[in-house]
């Protein structure tokens, strides 16, 4: 049992709510580890990003990209090799919390 104890404390944090509870969901065709937001506001699925760093230059190339009003699946097909589609979509989240007049708070 200790080792699933130390198992949790690794537990992933969902990209769009930013909540610790989160559940593993399986894999990807390409073996990335997917987790499950178990927030009820949110429940949305994402994949674990830890393993790959994304240089300052992609995610700056990212954000210039969704500013010009390219889609994160546009996006996602340049950058394949380098980020997740999640990771595209948390940048696109920070960019329209930026930007969107509407603050939904908490
Ligand atoms: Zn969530």
């Amino acid at each position: 049992m200790e080792q699933e104890m130390q198992r949790k404390k690794k537990k992933s944090i969902c990209p769009y709510c930013g909540g610790m509870n989160t559940r593993k969901n399986g894999h990807t065709r390409k073996g990335t580890q997917q987790y499950l937001c178990r927030n009820s506001k949110c429940g949305k699925a994402f994949a674990d990003e830890k393993k790959r760093t994304i240089s300052p230059r992609t995610r700056k190339a990212i954000l210039s990209l969704l500013r010009a009003g390219r889609t994160v699946r546009d996006i996602h097909t340049m950058f394949e090799k380098e980020c997740s589609m999640s990771y595209i979509y948390k940048l696109q989240n920070k960019c329209s919390a930026t930007l969107s007049p509407f603050n939904m708070g908490d």
